[in-house]
């Protein structure tokens, strides 16, 4: 019997985490549940799940939550500092870190150092501070196991593999619903567009950082710091169909890639039973009736952010952790038609150029170079 700490239980990663749970009721337990601002989702959660502990991050929730939970025998808490600290809690054996964005960061160290595995969904973690991350890791032998789907891909085509040399990643990248929009189209797509991801149901920020091909900068960002892979050895491949999850080339020539249906339980079950595989209802892919599958080339003219991405991890530092700042903040805005689609990247590098370099952050330098940057951002709209 597993017990899991949800973080981010009411968001999209967190809601079918616990469709698979409640498959398993045999083989995991949740034992605490957190969410930012969805109270009612998360007392219906906590009816279903019985857990020890729900927190919730906004504590003007706080008094509601308590109130809706006051009938059952379980532990209400608030606030950022208690998530830190209920992901350290002995009876925990698996952390699933699926919270979004920066506010991931804290809690995740937090469970790293107190040893815990992680399931871990929330990419801007690594991107923010990957080698923090990995030095913890490594120091806490605390095991960090992908739930993004292209890095499950990539974690599961190197099961068994030992230390064979590898040539590169090939990251597949669905291209999103603007892949066949020209540069003149796309500075007038708006949120409600751009929310209209062809595969995947996700949140609105990644389905956002999706269509802007952010998402696949970072996840460029998350393979070097899990895979130890260097960024001129990952190639992003535009695969709108979604069925190859993700590719390794080996120094032979031979490439191995994981398939199935675009559907995010299969990866996050896969973190969850590492290194079993168990049986599962999940929809499987049927060759039969999917058509073609293809293959092409990011336009990188149309979608910077790659770019961007590219030169943050090569660079390195705190670039990523600035670039990660700027994007939720153009991110949000655009969500709010503030600003344009194109306009995005142009504030994101903008404040790339501007921001505080250091080249050998700590802890607090993150915190810092995240309030820096999101402020830079915020003033040039
Ligand atoms: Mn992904």
């Amino acid at each position: 019997m597993k017990r899991i700490a949800i973080l981010g239980s009411t968001g999209s990663i967190g809601t079918q985490t616990l469709d698979i749970i409640s498959q398993y009721p045999d083989r995991f337990e949740v034992y605490a549940l957190t969410a930012n601002n969805n109270i009612r989702l998360l007392t219906e959660q906590a009816r279903m799940f019985q857990p020890e502990i729900v927190c919730i991050a906004n504590e003007q929730h706080y008094a509601e939550l308590k109130a809706n939970l006051s009938d059952m025998p379980v532990k209400v808490y608030a606030g950022a500092d208690a998530i830190a600290q209920i992901v350290t809690l002995q009876p925990v054996d698996v952390v699933l870190a699926s919270m979004v964005g920066y506010a991931g960061l804290k809690p995740t160290i937090e469970a790293i150092k107190a040893g815990k595995q992680i399931a871990l969904a929330n990419k801007e973690t690594l991107v923010v501070a990957g080698e923090l991350i990995c030095r913890l890791s490594r120091e806490h032998h605390s095991q960090i196991l992908p739930v993004d789907s292209e890095h499950s891909a990539i974690f599961q085509c190197l099961s068994g593999e030992g230390d064979n040399p590898i040539e590169k990643l090939l990251l597949t990248a669905s291209g999103g619903p603007f892949r066949n929009k020209t540069l003149d189209e796309l500075k007038h797509v708006n949120a409600a567009q751009a929310l209209k991801h062809p595969n995947w149901e996700m949140g609105a920020k990644i389905t956002i950082d999706s269509a802007s091909m952010m998402n696949k900068g970072f996840e460029v960002i998350e393979a070097k710091w899990l895979f130890g892979i260097e960024p001129e050895h990952i190639e992003v491949v535009v695969h709108p169909q979604s069925i190859v999850h993700s590719m390794v080339q080996f120094a032979d020539g031979c490439i191995k890639a994981q398939l199935g249906m675009p559907d995010m339980r299969m990866p996050i079950l896969y973190a969850l039973t590492y290194p079993d595989r168990i049986a599962t209802q999940l929809p499987r892919w049927n060759y039969a009736q999917c058509g073609q599958l293809t293959f092409e080339k990011p336009d990188a003219e149309k979608f910077r952010n790659l770019a961007f991405a590219y030169q943050a991890i090569r660079q390195g530092g705190n670039l990523p952790c600035i670039v990660n700042a700027a994007n939720e903040v153009v991110v949000a805005g655009f969500l709010q038609d503030k600003i344009g689609f194109l306009q995005m990247s142009d504030i994101i590098e903008t404040v790339m150029a501007k921001a505080t370099f250091i080249q050998n952050p700590t802890y607090e330098d993150y915190v810092q170079t995240d309030d820096e940057a999101r402020k830079l951002a915020a003033s040039l709209f």
